[in-house]
């Protein structure tokens, strides 16, 4: 019988389950153009209401990783395990750029395709570029050999991976269909898979600053994500892990990578430091290097400690064509031109930050992008001074910001002012840095 994509839509938004054959014909139809994009949404739109089941969600996941070119990574030239992590996002989150040098140095293998800022959260690819020269657009066979060589390699999403996953994002994003966790789990777990690792770790963040505020929302798309990939013969963990506020103190791309040579250093935020300790510690774990958490947090410790760590960093700039002059001499990292401080109106102790405007006020001056199209300025960003429990003087500023702009300076001072809380006591309870862990069978 000939395909005809309106049944399988149709059965989708009268709740039926579809089966193998029609999802694997509906995303060769995406890719190939014979599903028309009022088809593709309408079936976006059915998936958001009616949801998939396992079965569906490996056919789907499967079928978008294979729309394109898989990696097929030949042990002969490569030893150990392939492992990756995957963040859902948010503000000032920067462990990638820690975590494949660390895992890499500690013998795993990290094929890292990563993507750019989304709204109000940064992106990797934004953060790697503000090192000049840094190539985030290599070809599949210099990411191969890159990989060879020293065990890490970071790059975009090329326009042979998952090319049905890129045709549906972009609809989604067009019919408010992006938050469907049905949807997000099959993205995010197609572009992986294409990776062709062997493990993953997944970051799912909730709070103030994340897709996914609410924490249940966050634990249902880790379920899901986790799932998936078991039933696909990877091994999974994730991690749900707080965005209350920001992770580290700095907002920014040029300034992120500072706090990353910090952390690489033995140095930097106690929040940034530790969940990069305890999700490298889980990256071990998958790619059986270390037998517990602890003994996985002592080894990237003893990476970071013997300086293993940041010579693997330099050596992927060095191959990514990065100025390493800037990785040795951060202060010539691009800066723009002015600062200014945001003081605080009133003494008392920090009992909340809104994480997403801090975010949004790095967009507005000009460090994200409002519109698909704008280019980003990778020297702006903000220095957070002050964190929640913090206490606070009126007066004393509670964060600098830096601008290239005057207008939109002053447009994030006021932000950044409101987003600030503060009250006569500190907060009693203090959210956790790691919420929960969502185990599949191989990360017990
Ligand atoms: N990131 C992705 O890659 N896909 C989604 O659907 C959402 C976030």
């Amino acid at each position: 019988m000939a395909f005809l994509p309106q049944e399988i839509i149709r059965a989708k938004r009268d709740g039926g389950r579809l089966s193998d054959a029609d999802i694997e014909q509906f995303v060769k139809g995406l890719t190939d153009g014979s599903v028309g994009d009022g088809q593709a949404a309408a079936f976006a739109m059915a998936t958001f209401f009616k949801g998939m089941d396992i079965d569906e969600r490996v056919a789907l996941t499967r079928a978008m990783s294979q729309s394109g070119s898989t990696m097929q990574w030949d042990r002969a030239d490569l030893h150990g395990p392939l492992v990756d992590k995957h963040s859902t996002g948010g503000v000032g989150d920067k462990t990638s750029l820690v975590l494949a040098p660390v895992a890499a140095a500690g013998g795993l293998l990290v094929p890292m395709i990563s993507g750019r800022g989304l709204g109000h959260t940064g992106g990797t690819l934004d953060k790697l570029e503000a090192i000049p020269g840094f190539n985030v657009n290599l070809p599949v066979s210099e990411f191969r050999r890159i990989l060879g060589a020293c065990g890490c390699c970071m790059i975009g999403q090329t326009a042979e991976i998952a090319p049905a996953d890129r045709k549906i994002y972009a609809l989604r994003d067009v019919t408010a269909t992006v938050e469907s966790p049905y949807l997000i789990c099959a993205s995010i777990m197609s572009k992986k898979l294409a990776e062709g690792i062997n493990g993953l770790v997944l970051d799912v963040k909730t709070g103030s600053g994340a897709f996914m505020k609410d924490e249940k929302d966050a634990m249902f798309l880790a379920e899901l994500m986790v799932e998936t990939g078991e039933r696909m013969g990877k091994s999974m963990v994730a991690l749900i892990t707080d965005m209350d506020q920001p992770l580290g103190r700095y907002v920014g791309n040029a300034l992120e990578v500072v706090e990353v040579l910090e952390v690489l250093r033995g140095e930097g935020s106690d929040d940034l430091r530790e969940l990069c300790l305890e999700l490298s510690a889980w990256m071990f774990q998958l790619g059986g290097k270390t037998q517990t958490i602890e003994a996985g947090k002592m080894l990237a410790k003893e990476l970071i400690g013997s300086g293993k760590a940041l010579d693997k960093f330099r050596e992927m700039v060095k191959l990514q064509g990065g100025d390493l002059d800037t990785i040795d001499h951060p202060e010539k990292l691009p800066r723009p031109k002015h600062s200014l401080e945001v003081l605080s109106t009133k003494a008392g102790f920090v009992s909340a930050i809104e994480c997403e405007a801090v975010g949004t006020a790095c967009v507005v001056l000009g460090g994200g992008r409002e519109k698909k199209e704008d280019s980003v300025d990778p020297g702006v960003g903000i220095v957070l001074h002050k964190k929640v429990g913090d206490a606070i003087r009126a007066d004393e500023s509670i964060c600098t910001v830096h601008y290239n702009a005057d207008a939109l300076g002053e447009r994030a001072k006021d932000m950044l002012l409101r987003s600030y809380h503060i009250a006569d006591a500190p907060p009693v309870e203090r959210r956790p840095l790691v919420h929960r862990v969502i185990r599949g069978s191989g990360a017990k």
